[in-house]
């Protein structure tokens, strides 16, 4: 199989493609990026990497930061975790509150807003924020096999400064006893969190553990990949999560920035980069992309 010849003919299509979506505007920094962009990388099995389009160019990678802060909270609270967070879709907008009252606030699943606080406010009590950062820069540099890889300080202010859902889920997480920490503390790491930059190179670097590949960086146990995929799977794409897993069929992980993380296990870790957004918040031409890569390759975990 030419994977680079499919890159190809899909970084041609995504070029040319019309509607690129509506790239995310409720902080500048965000607003102000070109939705012209389109990049696509691909590390194999076998370690090689491809990549088309604006592949070195550093984008914010906000909710697929969930899957890393993940990984590194199991590997921290092991599956006390899931006292304090579900793993069930929600069917719902990635900030949506209207669960959490029904559900006494416990969020449904990690990579929902409310889920992805609680998972930061877990690791934050036995860390302090700064070291929580460190952390969760290592983890995703480890995994990356690369340093140059930073938070965005800018991204992080702003996301402070507009974030009143953010913290309006945490204080309804307080208030049922969910979160340990007060939210401004809480939400100070998370939000550096989501303002970790990355390209899109980096990112598929970053997916290679998991992949369930021997040969890749072992960070997490292989039961651990399997399950991260899982939820991946089922909740990596908020409200178009069903839809992203019939049109694909690959775990993913989207973010708000236009990135989104895609494993097709035992075969390849996928990244992919368009700032334009659907209309659930997931990456218009990265879906497409993906779609078009799954079609082409038949690559999917159902056969
Ligand atoms: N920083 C965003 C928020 O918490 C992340 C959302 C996303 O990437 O989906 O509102």
């Amino acid at each position: 199989m030419d994977i680079a010849a499919i890159l190809k003919e899909i970084d041609a299509a995504m070029r040319l493609s019309p509607n690129r979506g509506r790239v995310a505007d409720y902080i500048p920094e965000l607003a102000a990026v070109d939705p012209g962009q389109f990049a696509m990388s691909i590390v194999l099995a076998d370690g090689t990497q491809l990549s088309v389009g604006d592949a070195e160019v550093p984008f914010s990678i906000q909710s697929v930061s969930k899957v890393f802060a993940l990984a590194l909270a199991l590997g921290r609270l092991g599956d006390r975790l899931w006292d304090r967070v579900g793993r069930e879709p929600s069917g719902l907008a990635f900030n949506s509150i209207l669960q959490l009252e029904h559900e006494r606030g416990l969020p449904r699943n990690p990579f929902i807003n409310a889920g992805a606080i609680v998972v930061t406010d877990a690791v934050l009590s036995t860390h302090a924020p700064r070291e929580y950062l460190g952390e969760l820069l290592r983890f995703i540099r480890t995994a990356a096999g690369d340093d140059d890889i930073h938070i965005n300080q800018g991204v992080a202010r702003s996301e402070t400064e507009t974030g009143n859902r953010n913290f309006a889920l945490a204080h309804y997480m307080r208030a049922f006893g969910n979160l340990t920490n007060a939210p401004e503390l809480t939400l100070g790491a998370y939000f550096h969190q989501c303002a970790v930059e990355m390209t899109c190179a980096q990112l598929a670097r970053a997916g290679r553990f998991l992949m369930g590949v021997p040969d890749m960086p072992r960070l997490v146990s292989p039961e651990r990949v399997r399950r991260i995929n899982a939820l991946m799977m089922t909740c990596g794409h908020y409200d178009g999560s069903g839809d992203f897993a019939y049109r694909v069929g690959l775990p993913g992980k989207s973010g708000v920035g236009g990135g989104i993380l895609v494993i097709a296990p035992g075969r390849a870790s996928i990244a992919v980069w368009s700032p334009g957004l659907n209309e659930q918040g997931n990456s218009k031409l990265g879906t497409e992309a993906v779609e078009m890569l799954a079609r082409q390759t038949g690559w999917s975990v159902f056969g």
